[in-house]
């Protein structure tokens, strides 16, 4: 184990329930996190190394929703041990797609996938971090964008506030040229209610997006809403469309309800 220089701010990185992908993402940073990599201590990070370094954390990256009560009771001692937490990824931000469980009965879809559900223990939600405690500073995405990641490392590091867009997918449309799939093509699409951060990368290939870095600022979902159903969109494919990664982020999960 590497020894600790005492003024490197110790970074931690945790799993609740989650695919990994978006602890793939920061190892996927390559050059960006070997000159990071340099100047914090990296003091648990199990994806990485099987080395952990004791807290307190000066920065703790909490990927995974809250699913089981075991969840719940770690996600608290993981707070009372970071000084700054920020939440990476849809699953951390919303509950992911795992919250889909929310808008059914947990127990029925136990005694549909296991053959002994008696040894389940789960809670009947899926919900995002912020839900259970504060958190410092929201990432959104499935997977979360590297660029924007090292931006709020960098941020850390400096001591600022990050540069993280809050603005929609539509803006991105514009910033690389693409002609509106809505407008021009009438396909269906969430770019006006979602959070900028891809770069606007289905729209570019003639796709609709559908949301998966949830919810933008101040998410007009019921303007969009009105003109997905003058493109034909039906009630059950406007709710689907709302209940994928993000189901359980507001407004999303209020506009699907009156689908
Ligand atoms: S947000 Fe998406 S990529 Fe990240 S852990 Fe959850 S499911 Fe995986
Ligand atoms: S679904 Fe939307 S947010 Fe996700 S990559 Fe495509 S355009 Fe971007």
């Amino acid at each position: 184990m590497r020894a600790r220089t005492p003024k490197r701010p110790k970074l931690a990185v945790w799993k609740f329930a989650s695919c990994d992908g978006c602890q793939l993402s920061l190892l996927d940073c390559e050059d960006e996190l070997l000159a990071i990599a340099g100047k914090v201590e990296i003091a648990n990070f199990l994806e990485a190394s099987r080395a952990v370094v004791k807290g307190p954390y000066d920065l703790s990256l909490v990927e995974g929703s809250i699913t089981t009560p075991h969840d719940a009771q770690r996600i608290t001692q993981v707070r009372k041990a970071s000084k700054f937490l920020v939440t990476i990824g849809a699953c951390a931000t919303a509950g992911g797609i795992q919250a889909l469980r929310n808008f059914g009965h947990v127990r029925e879809f136990l005694s549909v996938v296991y053959a002994k559900p008696e040894y389940i223990e789960t809670l009947a939600t899926s919900t995002a971090i912020a839900e259970h405690v504060k958190v410092d500073f929201e990432l959104r995405g499935c997977p979360i964008n590297k660029q924007q990641l090292v931006e709020v490392l960098s941020a850390f590091l400096k001591g600022r506030k990050p540069n993280v867009s809050s603005a929609s997918v539509c803006i991105e449309c514009k910033r690389r040229g693409t002609v509106c799939v809505m407008v021009a093509q009438g396909i269906p699409c969430l770019g006006p209610v979602t959070h900028a951060g891809c770069g606007a990368i289905c729209p570019a290939y003639h796709r609709g997006c559908y949301g998966c870095f949830g919810p933008k600022e101040a998410a007009n979902t019921a303007s969009l809403s009105r003109q997905l159903t003058v493109l034909g969109v039906s009630e059950e494919q406007r709710q689907r469309l709302y209940r994928t990664f993000n189901a359980n982020a507001e407004p999303f999960r209020t506009e699907s309800a009156h689908a």
